[in-house]
């Protein structure tokens, strides 16, 4: 990515402007806007939800949205107009999954001038694979092996697009000759990933880092619900060999889930450790929510393959907190909520550019 990146000093001048007894959470319509605009609600802020024109009476049926603005183009957020009357308005955008796809990390660094929570750093080190495995490595964390050229394929693998869209497309091989077969799916422009598939269950804990407690919770976990891989085994073997279908990763929604209690300790500290190498990896380091995608093998062996650093979607199922977040606070407490609370608590402790950027 280019090196004109907007400077946090940037941010913290605009933030010295606003009017912090009348701050505006805002976020796109979709992902988790329901959740994050509740949230704000819960935690006694204004929420704003920039809609798509398709999509606008949706969110305009919830009483907790405050405003809905409809626009053709979720790129219009770039706009200097659009920008400088989110500026105006008090704004603090919340990055989520879409808001990312949608307005892209690179233009999120470089021409976003509205103050995000969190920081948006991380979002061009989630988003560059080479730079998520470096990542992992500097934190010492098990990832699966990943195969440099298909004739390296010794074991069962999955094949993975970059850029695909939450895993559509992904396929299975054993070895070359299966990948080379399987090639007709990818298409030129797709580069891929080869990557060791790690036979076990999935686990996708939801940490938040508070940097106004330094404290790093475990808000939730949730395992995704993928077409039409979930869907397989429905269909006797018999009658799928006819069909010839083919395994697709395309994520559909999320499943909640728990794990067992002794994992709990090696989960948190795989949290750890990530957060401890963001800091030495890029300035600032992780705030606020992030997920690390794992699975447990029958070792009871963790290996991570993937990070978000930022709220996912998997924490949509816990809109009134869940097993989890319950350990911490004795009232529901959503991820979107608990974004709210900690600029609450980065306010009244006069430390709100410490979570902004
Ligand atoms: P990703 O795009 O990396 O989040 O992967 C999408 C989905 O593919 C995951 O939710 C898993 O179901 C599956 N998956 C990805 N990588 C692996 C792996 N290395 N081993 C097993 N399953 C994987």
């Amino acid at each position: 990515m280019s090196s004109q990146w907007i400077l946090k000093e940037e941010i913290d001048e605009i933030l010295d402007c606003y009017d912090q007894a009348n701050l505006k959470i805002a976020t796109i319509g979709s992902h988790s806007a329901l959740q994050i605009s509740k949230g704000a609600r819960d935690e006694n802020f204004k929420s704003l939800a920039i809609c798509s024109e398709a999509v606008s009476w949706f969110y305009e049926q919830f009483d907790f949205i405050d405003e809905v603005i409809s626009v053709r183009n979720y790129k219009d957020i770039l706009k200097k107009r659009f920008q400088e009357e989110l500026i105006q308005d008090n704004c603090i955008l919340i990055p989520h999954g879409s808001f990312v796809e949608y307005v892209g990390a690179e233009a999120i660094l470089t021409k976003l001038k509205v103050p995000c929570f969190g920081n948006r750093i991380t979002l061009e080190w989630e988003s560059d694979r080479e730079k998520e495995m470096s990542w992992f490595e500097e934190a010492r964390i098990k990832v699966p092996k990943v195969f440099k050229k298909p004739e390296e394929i010794d074991r069962l693998a999955i094949v993975k697009f970059f850029g695909a869209k939450g895993g559509k497309g992904y396929f299975l091989v054993r070895n070359k000759d299966e990948f080379y077969e399987m090639k007709k799916f990818i298409k030129k422009a797709n580069s891929y990933l080869i990557q060791e598939y790690v036979i076990g269950t999935r686990f996708y804990p939801h940490y938040f880092y508070s940097k106004i407690l330094d404290r790093l919770e475990l808000l939730g976990m949730d395992i995704r619900y993928e077409s039409n891989v979930d869907a397989l085994g429905r269909i006797p073997p018999r009658i799928s060999r006819s069909l010839e279908l083919r395994e697709s990763y395309s994520i559909t929604g999320n499943i909640p889930v728990v794990a067992r209690e002794s994992l709990l300790p090696k989960i948190l500290e795989i949290g750890y450790n990530l957060l401890n190498a963001s800091r030495k990896l890029f300035s600032f380091g992780i705030i606020g929510p992030f997920c690390i995608e794992m699975i447990c093998t029958e070792h009871l062996e963790l290996v991570c393959f993937e990070i978000s650093s930022r709220i996912v979607a998997g924490t949509n199922f816990y809109m009134d907190g869940s097993p989890y977040s319950s350990l911490y606070f004795d009232e529901p407490m959503s991820c979107g909520r608990r974004i709210c609370r900690e600029i609450n608590l980065a306010l009244s402790s006069g430390r709100l550019k410490e979570v902004i950027f």
